[in-house]
């Protein structure tokens, strides 16, 4: 696979192991900028391990990962150098996560929780982060939460703001890790309309998701991974067609 510098994000031969359990087995992926792509699979099979490694929350045993144009290479055994640091804090700074658990600071409020990092990390003065922030919130239906500390947020309002928190730092692309798998069905469609808005506003999006009505009406390509390769790599059309191998068609009877 070459390097396209226009990908936004491009991963090649990323390995990884837990001990003896091998679990990534150089796995290839690239997205370009503006693209959702949806990672779906049996569980154990890798999605949050290689979500995980593209923004350094694992390290990867060997690979190359490239996003926004900053790469870095990975030797088996090879300690990172300094300029590697450096290079990882822009890839992460570049890329927002949002994970199943929300991972909201429970003692500040929903303002202060997507502002933080423009605050900590950017140095943004406090008046202007605050103004920032409230649009954000505004943008996932939230402005009215604003003071509300997550205790007093449903699950889904959490999501929401944690999304809000990523979209603060502008990343080049959210990396979310199954967003929706611990709310109630109920709460699951604000999440996922605000993830809709996101990619018809041209977000680039990396989804690891079970839910197929999402990946139908939002995604452009899904990648459908076993154990920690990728299976298929292919339009959304064409992954729902049932045209695709045995696997698949048995993988989506069972999510369906
Ligand atoms: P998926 O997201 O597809 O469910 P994961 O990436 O979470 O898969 O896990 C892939 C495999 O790696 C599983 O066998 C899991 O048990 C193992 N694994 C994941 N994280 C760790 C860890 N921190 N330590 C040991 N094993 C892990």
């Amino acid at each position: 696979m070459s390097i396209d510098m226009n990908n936004t994000v491009t991963a090649r031969g990323i390995h990884k192991r837990f001990g003896d359990t091998k679990v990534l087995h150089g796995v290839d992926l690239a997205v370009d900028k503006g693209e959702v792509v949806v990672i779906m699979g049996p569980s154990g099979s890798g999605k949050t391990t290689l979500l995980r490694s593209l923004n350094f929350l694992e390290q990867p045993d060997s690979g190359m990962v490239q996003i926004a144009g900053i790469q870095v290479n990975i030797a088996e055994n090879t300690p990172y150098t300094s300029r590697q640091k450096k290079d990882i804090e822009q890839i992460r700074r570049k890329s927002a996560m949002v994970f199943q658990s929300f991972n909201l600071f429970p003692h500040m409020t929903a303002i202060a929780n997507v502002i933080e990092g423009l605050v900590s990390v950017q140095g943004m003065p406090v008046k202007a982060a605050r103004e920032k922030g409230l649009a954000l919130l505004e943008r996932v239906g939230l402005s009215h939460k604003a003071d509300a500390y997550p205790a007093h947020l449903s699950g889904g309002q959490k999501q929401r703001v944690a999304i809000a928190r990523g979209l603060a730092m502008d990343p080049e692309v959210i990396l979310f890790d199954e967003p929706t798998s611990a709310l109630d069905p109920e709460l699951r469609d604000g999440v996922l309309d605000v993830m809709r808005d996101l990619a018809r506003d041209g977000m680039t999006m990396l989804v690891v998701t079970h839910e197929v009505r999402f990946a139908k009406s939002a995604a452009n390509r899904i990648i459908f991974m076993e154990q920690g390769a990728i299976l298929a790599d292919c339009a959304a059309e064409t992954f729902f067609s049932g045209q695709t191998t045995p696997r698949i068609a048995q993988f989506l009877g069972q999510v369906r």
